[in-house]
């Protein structure tokens, strides 16, 4: 039944019921029900249709927002679906897992105004799941071929979404990962939980079938150099991701049960993909029966967390050392965290890991905290409480911190290859080059540890770039004009 907008004055705001705490505390399925089709149209029509859609300009890929609620709002499914795709190459994942409460539903102008935002994240998930269960999701087919080659390095959001336009525009695309997967992070680190493993998968395949060859299991500067892959190609695209741990630093972190965070993620998500994991399968990185403490507070920390509850930890608790308010994280994760029955030790910092004589951890020792003066970054500063330390047990460690960027001009062998001074890849804002002709870089690489959305945005510009200069230097050499007679 087709709806009018506006209808927030009668409507209130409502996402997606979650399943109970203690059914998805025992498996590794998504957590939000489906929406059936009369509650996505319902609340899509809510939208008041602004004339200047702030949630549009605070969506990184700037999605028609308010265009697709209201065809969603009409029953008009398969337009709706064509519009969110003409921006977002993963809109179904992105409603997944964005973090919308900072994005386009934390601008949302209803939400300004109190009266609760648009839904918007599960309107997306909606349509695109309804697309892909109707079959409107097709493979690209590009008009004609233009006999060019680009190389990806790089099978997460960022080089996906490259490759996906690329091969639009008729370039044959080739992309290399380390992993035996495509997806990157969104295979191998976000549990299933909050983004199921096919889901992914079927991305990838759509890839496949439209022609772009997934190379697996290659490691540029390993398996192939750098110089070889740049020669096979007419330009290559860096799209590597984060993957240099931040470690803790205090005395017993070299005893047995202490864990970087991609590690326990990786072992986990692979047994959820039906892999055999020696470390898992031995116990070494499975949380069940034990005391886990996970140090930090983004959103690797909160899928750490939330995994060891479904592995059946005896307790699972976070440490961190600011408060709930400066969680780097997404509210809505520490939120859904707290009711599967992590516990949270905010404004507490770990000073040591304790261990026994045979070098197990058996607890963290960690220090009260309290917020002083803001630091350079304008956040405020976390200050040891003096005489305020506490242990907590603990069998397992696990440290989620945060990433930096690999060495990559070591890794790759090219010293022209510019980084900042975070180890990031220098491009040129405009085109996404690097210092390197011919070389474009995109995502987490260029960012930092970023969010999918601003990875798949990256990786739709550095397409439209490597395009134009592709096309650009296959252009004919111009001829010299003839001398007037
Ligand atoms: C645990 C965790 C949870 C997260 N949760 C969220 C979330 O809920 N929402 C959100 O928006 N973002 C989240 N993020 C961030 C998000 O996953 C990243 O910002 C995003 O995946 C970056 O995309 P990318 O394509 O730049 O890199 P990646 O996804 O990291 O992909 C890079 C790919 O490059 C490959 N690679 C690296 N080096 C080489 C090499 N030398 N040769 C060949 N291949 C190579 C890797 O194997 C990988 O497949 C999370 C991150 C983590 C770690
Ligand atoms: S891509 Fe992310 S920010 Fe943009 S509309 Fe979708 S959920 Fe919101």
């Amino acid at each position: 039944m087709p709806r009018d907008m506006l209808q927030f004055t009668r409507l209130p705001s409502h996402a997606p019921d979650k399943r109970p705490a203690e059914s998805r505390r025992r498996d590794f399925d998504e957590i939000y029900q489906p929406w059936p089709d009369e509650k996505a149209s319902e609340q899509a029509s809510r939208c008041e249709q602004c004339g200047i859609p702030f949630c549009q300009v605070h969506c990184p890929v700037q999605n028609n927002i308010p265009d697709w609620l209201k065809l969603t709002a009409e029953g008009r499914l398969q337009e709706a679906y064509e519009v969110s795709s003409a921006t977002n190459n993963m809109p179904e994942i992105c409603g997944r897992i964005c973090p919308q409460d900072r994005l386009c539903e934390g601008s949302c102008v209803l939400e300004q105004s109190q009266h609760g935002t648009v839904t918007i994240g599960a309107v997306e998930k909606y349509i695109t799941d309804t697309a892909w269960e109707r079959g409107w999701v097709k493979p690209v087919t590009p008009e004609r071929e233009l006999g060019t080659s680009i190389g990806i390095i790089g099978a997460g959001p960022g080089g996906m979404a490259a490759a996906e336009e690329l091969r639009k525009l008729g370039h044959k695309v080739e992309i290399y990962d380390r992993y035996d997967r495509a997806g990157g992070l969104l295979i191998y680190g976000i549990p299933g939980f909050k983004l199921e493993k096919h889901v992914v998968q079927r991305r990838a395949d759509l890839l496949a079938q439209a022609g772009i060859v997934i190379h697996p299991n290659v490691e540029v500067g390993k398996t192939i150099r750098f110089s070889e892959l740049r020669a096979r190609h007419d330009a290559v695209l860096i799209a590597t991701g984060v993957y240099k741990a931040r470690m803790l630093e205090c005395p017993g972190v070299g005893a047995n049960g202490v864990f970087p965070a991609m590690a326990y993620l990786t072992a986990s998500n692979r047994k959820d993909l039906g892999d055999a994991v020696p470390e898992f399968d031995n116990g070494t990185l499975d949380a069940a029966g034990k005391n886990v403490v996970v140090v930090g507070g983004g959103d690797t920390a909160m899928d750490c967390v939330r995994t060891a509850v479904r592995q059946g930890a005896k307790s699972v608790k976070c440490l961190y050392r600011r408060d709930r308010d400066n969680m780097p994280g997404s509210q809505r994760e520490v939120a859904n965290a707290i009711e599967e029955g992590v516990e949270f030790l905010w404004l507490s910092a770990p000073e040591a890991v304790l261990h026994d004589s045979e070098n197990q951890v058996t607890g963290v020792r960690a220090v009260r905290m309290r917020l002083g003066t803001p630091d350079a970054s304008g956040r405020a500063k976390p200050e040891e409480i003096e005489g305020s330390q506490f242990v907590v047990p603990a069998d397992i460690c696990i440290e989620a911190l945060g990433f930096d960027p690999e060495d990559l001009p070591v890794m790759f062998g090219e010293t022209g290859l510019g980084v900042t001074r975070w180890g990031t890849l220098k491009t040129d804002f405009r085109t996404l080059m690097t210092t390197m002709e011919g070389v474009f870089a995109a995502g987490d690489i260029v960012r930092g540890a970023s969010l999918v959305v601003w990875a798949i945005r990256d990786g739709r510009d550095a397409a439209a770039s490597i395009h134009r200069y592709v096309q650009n230097a296959r252009k004919p050499e111009a001829q010299p004009l003839r001398a007037a007679s």
